[in-house]
């Protein structure tokens, strides 16, 4: 009978195929996706620090967002799950459960410094324990604090008063068993903020802060710059500083990954994890020298701003910079071919290549949207008359006036 001879064969032919494309996929389906949860500080009705062109909440969700990004561009098997990805208020402790529910191996907070007096600035990362310093608790206190915008807190939160010094003590008979991880990816991000992102080291540090200690895995807070500085500001507030931050980070991820595979005994099979290159240092901005070296009080730059102001300069114009070169580009080559007022300027022994002439962000920004498949590290530039400005400066001019 024909049927018991096609029975046996169709199992041959299922056996055959199973071995042929589902083998590879069964040894890679042993290594468990990594699921790495960035959690972009405040949001909605909470702006966190509030520095003078800026909000904390929405620097937090920029680099956090840029995080994500280069992560899912250049790196296989990981999961990024959001706390948020828009202007929304999400309770610290929900911030915590997203991570659980999502089984995380990483979470990352991302927040912004501010402190009372205004010569302070430099990045500095968290992990969970007992703050040495009272600098420290207060940072925590601060982050904590936002727990009291929520109306149930003290069911919530167990008791836990974010403003008492005492109930802070639960840090210190806690026991971490993530605290080796956090501590060297947070020593990782510490060297990338110091190393490429010219930032001043203020190191790693421990302190009480809740949404660290209520997530199940390796967690790092991450204390960006102090908004308070108005310098540091500037650089937070800038697409370019938050561009550094984030590949800051990123690279730091790749590294404490790259050794979590290790550990575990995975293959590098994560061929298409690169380090991204800084497309352009944002040091090489005019005001770089105000970024590298120690800040006083913000003023310089403010009076630079009135000087502009009063010198009747013109508006502020806003170009999309698509790349750079030490020579002279065709500008009927393939690459530059068909792109809407482009130009160059020449800068640090540079052709610096821009595309549109807009006084209006919103529209140079549709600019860099729409380029965004084919100049992906494309990033805004500002212009004062002839003079390269900084586009924060540029935006602060347009709103005086
Ligand atoms: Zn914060």
């Amino acid at each position: 009978m024909p049927m018991e001879f096609n029975i046996p064969m169709k199992y041959l032919v299922l056996l055959l195929f199973s071995f042929l494309f589902l083998s590879p996929l069964a040894t890679n389906a042993q290594k468990k996706e990594f699921v790495l949860v960035l959690d972009a500080g405040h949001g909605g009705r909470d702006p966190g620090a509030v520095g003078k062109i800026s909000k904390e909440k929405d620097i937090t969700l920029a680099v956090a967002r840029k995080v994500g990004d280069l992560v899912e561009k250049n790196m296989r098997n990981v999961k990024i799950v959001y706390t948020r990805k828009t202007d929304v208020f999400i309770p610290l402790e929900q911030r915590a459960s997203i991570a659980n529910d999502n089984h995380a191996d990483m979470f990352i907070s991302i927040h912004v410094n501010a402190a009372k007096s205004k010569a302070a600035y430099g990045a500095e990362t968290y992990t969970l324990g007992l703050a040495k310093t009272k600098a420290n608790l207060d940072v925590a206190m601060t982050e904590n604090s936002v727990i009291l915008l929520e109306d149930d807190y003290q069911t919530r939160y167990r008791g836990f008063d974010p403003n008492s010094v005492d109930s802070y003590i639960m840090f210190e008979f806690m026991m971490d068993k993530y605290l080796d991880n956090s501590i060297s990816f947070a020593t990782y991000i510490q060297n990338q903020f110091v190393g490429a992102a010219k930032r001043y080291d203020r190191g790693v540090r421990q302190a009480g802060f809740w949404v660290l200690h209520r997530s199940a895995c390796p967690s790092v807070l991450v204390e960006l710059g102090f908004i308070s500085n108005y310098n540091e500001e500037l650089y937070l507030a800038s697409t370019g500083g938050q561009r550094e931050m984030a590949q800051a980070i990123y690279h730091a991820f790749v590294k404490y990954k790259g050794s979590y595979d290790k550990k575990l005994g995975y293959a590098r099979t994560d061929a298409n994890e690169k380090v991204v290159s800084f497309a352009e240092p944002y040091v090489n901005e005019p005001v770089e020298q105000a970024y590298t070296q120690p800040v006083n009080s913000g003023q310089e730059t403010q009076s630079t701003v009135s000087t502009q102001e009063q010198s009747g300069a013109g508006q502020p114009i806003f170009k999309l910079q698509i790349t750079a070169s030490t020579k002279k580009l065709n500008t009927n080559s393939s690459n530059l071919k068909g792109l809407k007022s482009l130009d160059f300027y020449q800068e640090g022994g540079y052709y610096k290549y821009t595309v549109g002439a807009e006084t209006n962000y919103e529209n140079i920004d549709q600019i860099r949207l729409d380029l965004k498949n084919r100049f992906p590290d494309a990033f805004i530039i500002a212009f004062l008359g002839d003079k390269k400005i900084p586009v924060q400066e540029a935006l602060k001019l347009i709103k005086d006036k």
